[in-house]
């Protein structure tokens, strides 16, 4: 089976992670302070806090930004659940904002609507999480313009999009946002095996973020309520969890560093011959917004199901049978059964349901041979019966 993505680990990976095991920290040691200065010189922004997941990465961003009880957080729901759950871990309600039909990200233009709406009934959100679906940058000056208007804060989901521009200033900078967020899952771009990072500009939310990751403790005397007690004293400032990436990660997370802008391009390499190659299929390639460089976490193509004789599940599964490890990203979150019971239901965010019904994630990652590429479009041509 060809996977429809998957990490490419090299002796340097192995090398780097042996060195940290025979070394004297396992956690809490050097590594991780590197990784998280890698990224953060990278995306040349000052802050970084590495964290065991990117899911635990948005959980603390929104409690940093004191997300709780009676507010609410707005995301996409053509996205992984990480992107919603992270508020209702808070206590906070969740809402979506349908899709733009050529990004398929998060649409300004129904964001704008939804927030006039909202505001006339009170239910204006506290976060929004833009969501950098495939690793293409949503449109953030849109989305900042509205928060400075509407009052709210900018969580970037770019778990799909290190590596990737916008404007030609590296995502994950958090010039239109309060705070980015990164994925290290092994599908993703560059991995620590598990791991997640927040990123933010903002030397408050920094510190905040790095107490909420391990127990809402704090080592500075200046955050006490009184002098300490003696050297060995630290206290709970507020209830944190323990979150913290390993050293294992952290060396891991640096070595594939070193090869981000190498798999990016290649990502690119290989989308460039998929769009060549898939040309002449009824299919909808994606779309790339001018002012972007996708990180290309995923190549999503759309059949066009009225030239189709087969539905979008035949296909699929014609694809699966012929060897090809392809996916959806994703399954509208409003649809899925724990958020129908808060009141959302089918037909709530038409474009998502569009797309839904006809997208399929076809493989990509570094190390798919241009062989294997040619695999995955003969297969794809035969189970359209072109
Ligand atoms: C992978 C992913 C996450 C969660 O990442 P983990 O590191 O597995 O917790 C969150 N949001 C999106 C969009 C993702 O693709």
């Amino acid at each position: 089976m060809i996977p429809y993505g998957r990490q490419e680990i090299l002796q340097a990976d192995i090398d780097a992670v042996v060195e940290v095991l025979r070394s004297d920290f396992l956690t809490q040691g050097p590594m991780v302070p590197r990784f998280e200065k890698t990224v953060s010189d990278y995306c040349g922004v000052p802050h970084a806090i590495a964290v065991n997941s990117a899911t635990s990465a948005l959980h603390i961003a929104c409690l940093a930004l004191d997300l709780g009880p009676g507010d609410w957080l707005w995301t996409s729901p053509i996205t992984f659940l990480a992107s919603a759950n992270c508020g209702l871990y808070c206590g906070a309600k969740v809402d979506f904002v349908d899709i733009d039909p050529r990004t398929y990200n998060l649409c300004p233009i129904a964001l704008e609507s939804k927030l006039q709406e909202a505001e006339r009934t009170g239910r204006l959100p506290k976060i929004v999480v833009p969501v950098h679906l495939c690793g293409q940058p949503c449109d953030m000056p849109a989305i900042r313009g509205l928060a400075t208007r509407y009052g709210f804060k900018i969580i970037e989901d770019a778990s799909h999009a290190i590596g990737g521009r916008y404007l030609d200033r590296p995502i994950g900078n958090c010039e239109f946002s309060d705070i980015t967020v990164f994925s290290f899952h092994p599908v993703k771009i560059v991995t620590s095996a598990e791991g997640g990072m927040a990123l933010t500009r903002d030397p408050v939310l920094a510190n905040r973020l790095a107490r909420l990751r391990s127990h809402g403790m704090t080592r500075d005397p200046a955050e006490m309520t009184h002098a300490p007690d003696g050297p060995w004293y630290y206290q709970q400032i507020e209830l944190g969890y323990n979150y913290r990436m390993t050293e294992l990660q952290g060396a891991l997370g640096c070595s594939q560093m070193q090869r981000l802008d190498t798999y990016v391009a290649g990502r690119h390499e290989l989308a460039r011959r998929y769009d060549e190659l898939l040309a002449h299929l009824p299919l909808t390639l994606p779309w790339q917004h001018p002012d972007g460089y996708s990180g290309l976490h995923l190549y999503v193509v759309r059949l066009q199901l009225n030239h189709i004789s087969r539905t979008h599940r035949e296909i699929f599964e014609a694809l699966r049978a012929a060897g090809i490890g392809v996916n959806l990203h994703y399954i509208p979150l409003h649809t899925q059964p724990y958020y129908e019971r808060m009141g959302f239901k089918a037909g709530d965010y038409p474009q998502a349901e569009h797309y839904y019904s006809e997208a399929i994630s076809l493989p990509m990652y570094s190390g798919l041979s241009q062989a294997q590429q040619d695999q995955v479009v003969a297969a794809l041509s035969a189970a359209l019966n072109v």
